[in-house]
């Protein structure tokens, strides 16, 4: 066991995170950031972002990534590459096991775990992972350069998708299960002027198929239950996202989504435990939400550890 007792662990190195972490150990909390795979989290899937305060010409999600862990290392925070596993956050000292064996203790927790997609549940959508089915557009749109593509969902990351997607492929289709998007009406104006996407309302992915990769989707009309086949070489599927809370259950109050509940202070219902982020209940997942909650959550931790 590492026995350094920090004052403020945050899990996960999203937005939410990285500034809990400049806001933490610009407090002279002694901070430590555990990240499972690289900081930045979804803030590496957006390529530009175009609605983060400040920046009008629009910023790049590692970049923003990238300057905000430099940030806030340059006032001490420490960064852990690895995965909670299981916590222990009842009492003074928390204790967080790790996925290689470690144990981390801190007076305070922010917890910023973020959400994974949404899947589709859908024959060949497993099958295909990898061979035409994907859940990020920055990380695999290159891939199909020329090809047709399927985008499921209505969302901002959708319809945002979507168009990033026309620099790639030679048509874009979006697969909706309803007859009005979810998005954002700018992203929805520049989307449906895009002569390379068209639109199937009403319609839900039912299976997706091809010999060894992709070669087409079968669409159900949700309204008249016809089906027909949509050629495509790939399927962006991006219903949103489900919150990763699985090792909370029972020990965090959690909503009837999986969402972590916290007060305007980011605390959660146990003493110490803070909330910060897409993990959080709350009425708008954005960046700069997130930040917010981040900002807040360590200034939290803060006067809880000076009390
Ligand atoms: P979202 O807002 O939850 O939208 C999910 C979309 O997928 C909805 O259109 C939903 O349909 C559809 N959907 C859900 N489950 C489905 C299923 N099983 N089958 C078919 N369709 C399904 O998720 P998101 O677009 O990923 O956005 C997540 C959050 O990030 C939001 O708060 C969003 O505003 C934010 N975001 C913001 C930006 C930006 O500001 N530029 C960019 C990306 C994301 P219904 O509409 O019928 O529910």
């Amino acid at each position: 066991m590492n026995e350094k007792i920090y004052d403020t662990l945050i899990v996960g190195g999203g937005a939410a995170g990285l500034t809990a972490g400049i806001y933490a150990s610009r407090a002279r909390l002694s901070t430590l950031l555990v990240e499972k795979a690289y900081p930045g989290g979804q803030l590496m899937m957006c390529e530009t972002i175009e609605n983060f305060p400040g920046f009008s010409g629009g910023t790049c999600g590692a970049d923003l990534s990238t300057a905000l862990r430099e940030q806030a290392e340059k006032f001490g925070m420490e960064t852990l590459l690895t995965e909670i596993e299981r916590v222990e956050l009842e009492g003074e000292i928390k204790k967080l096991h790790t996925a290689d064996g470690k144990t981390v203790l801190a007076r305070t927790v922010i917890l910023c775990l973020g959400a994974r997609p949404r899947l589709l549940g859908v024959p060949g959508e497993a099958e295909f992972l990898g061979r035409g089915v994907s859940y990020c557009a920055v990380c695999d749109g290159f891939l199909f350069m020329g090809k047709k593509l399927a985008v499921v969902g209505g969302g901002d990351t959708a319809v945002e998708d979507s168009i990033f997607l026309t620099k790639f492929a030679s048509e874009v289709h979006i697969i909706h299960r309803r007859d009005k998007l979810r998005a954002q009406k700018i992203i929805q104006e520049r989307a449906l002027a895009n002569p390379k996407i068209a639109v199937h309302w009403d319609s839900v992915v039912s299976q997706i198929a091809g010999p060894d990769l992709v070669n087409k989707v079968v669409l159900t009309n949700v309204k008249t239950q016809q089906e027909s086949d949509l050629e495509v070489d790939g399927v962006f599927v991006l219903i949103g996202q489900n919150p990763n809370t699985a090792m909370l259950k029972g020990i965090i109050d959690l909503d009837e989504l999986g969402y972590i509940i916290a007060d305007e202070d980011m605390r959660t219902n146990v003493p110490g435990v803070y909330a910060a982020g897409d993990v959080r209940k709350k009425l708008l997942r954005q960046i700069v939400t997130a930040c917010a909650d981040g900002a807040i959550a360590a200034t939290a931790a803060e006067k809880y550890i000076e009390t």
